[in-house]
């Protein structure tokens, strides 16, 4: 992508010469000094910016060989990399926020074009493209690591633990030896490091092959989730109390995967006690906020804001064991399904995870949900 400081040229993509003639005059007085190009269809566009790399473009969607959405899907398709404003008719707010959902940056419309909004609109474009440029790499790059780590870690340590038991065998070590204990606490690691690649992996596909959507009850994802838990539940004597649950809207077996490790966290991190959790859900006009409350160790405040980042904990491994990526795969489920996370928690006091799922109708039109928690 290009520097904005050493500006390359606007791309303006118009047919009609009036048209033409007054974008050019707002992008004057908006003190944009770059070099105009103008293309007028859809193919001399996408040649011209092959060609001069414009650092912006605006696009009109109504072009002799294309008109509507179809120009912004196609312009978009083929060069993805590029920052593209959408220019609308002054009615066709829908338009452009369809435009918006296939990858244009933003949506102007031709009659109420000022300077302020059109330099406001262009300059956040160019950052906003670099900037998911710049994530779309850094989530490669993840995604690079993550098929690395299943293919060339997964093997090593199958063969490791198989090796130790052939040692075990071959050498007929005693049991309760110091040998023996030694071979436990290399199969113990081993079977640490294959869990911390699961949910390395895990944490790198989410939503990566697409949301199912559908609607379920969410009562039956808490039992999903309970099930997959079975062996915690049953070692701990937890209690799950879940009052009366909604049907939601989205990817079932992520939000399992959600409730797993939130149900999961909340019956490991108790000391001393029978764990309880309680699973509660409520809800507004546009989203449902379903709240997972525990009788755990709690969460010094000051950590709050760290431990839904990957690899971030706030316990000692050798007390509770993790990998820390748990809370980064919630938010990762919560955000691909347009909701957010947040616990609310003190030392000693138990910790309360609360998400939200956008009700489908709101998802539908794309509504922000309201920012409360
Ligand atoms: P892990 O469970 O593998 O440590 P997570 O990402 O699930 O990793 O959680 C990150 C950290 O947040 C945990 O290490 C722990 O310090 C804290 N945490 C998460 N859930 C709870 C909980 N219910 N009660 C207390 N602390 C929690």
């Amino acid at each position: 992508m290009t520097d904005p400081s050493r500006r390359t040229p606007i791309l303006l993509v118009e047919d009609d010469d009036d048209h033409v003639e007054i974008i050019s005059d707002v992008i004057r007085e908006a003190g944009l000094k770059d070099e105009l190009v103008r293309a007028t269809s859809l193919k001399a566009a996408e040649e011209i910016a092959r060609r001069i790399r414009p650092w912006v473009v605006l696009l009109d969607l109504g072009l002799p060989d294309s008109s509507g959405l179809a120009t912004a899907k196609a312009f978009l398709n083929r060069l993805p990399e590029l920052a593209v404003v959408v220019l609308t008719a002054s009615t066709d707010h829908a338009l452009g926020l369809a435009a918006v959902r296939c990858g244009a940056q933003d949506f102007l419309s031709k009659g109420r074009l000022s300077p302020e909004i059109l330099r406001r609109a262009l300059t956040y474009a160019f950052e906003r493209r670099h900037l998911q440029l710049a994530l779309e790499g850094k989530q490669r790059a993840v995604e690079a690591f993550a098929s690395i780590a299943s293919h060339d870690l997964r093997g090593p340590l199958g063969r490791i633990r198989t090796l130790g038991q052939f040692l075990k065998e071959d050498l007929d070590i005693p049991p309760g030896s110091e040998a023996s204990e030694h071979l436990r606490l290399m199969d113990q690691n081993v079977h640490r490091m294959q869990r911390l690649i699961d949910d390395l992996l895990r944490f790198a596909r989410v939503g990566k092959e697409g949301l199912k959507h559908e609607v379920f009850p969410l009562a039956d994802a808490v039992d999903g989730a309970a099930a997959l838990l079975a062996e915690s539940v049953e070692a701990s004597g937890a209690e799950i109390a879940k009052q009366e649950l909604p049907n939601v809207h989205g990817d079932r077996g992520l939000v399992e995967n959600l409730l797993q490790n939130l149900i999961g966290n909340a019956i490991k991190f108790v000391r001393n006690d029978v764990p309880r959790v309680s699973v509660q859900a409520e809800e507004n006009e546009r989203e449902h906020v379903i709240r997972i409350a525990d009788n755990g160790i709690g969460i010094d405040p000051g950590c709050l804001s760290k431990i839904f980042e990957p690899l971030q904990r706030a316990v000692t491994p050798t007390e509770f064991e993790g990998s820390g990526l748990g809370l980064a795969t919630c938010k990762s489920i919560v955000e691909a399904h347009g909701g957010r996370i947040a616990c609310e928690s003190s030392v000693g006091h138990g910790s309360t995870f609360l998400f939200t799922l956008p009700k489908a109708s709101a998802s539908a039109t794309g509504e922000r949900p309201d920012e409360s928690i």
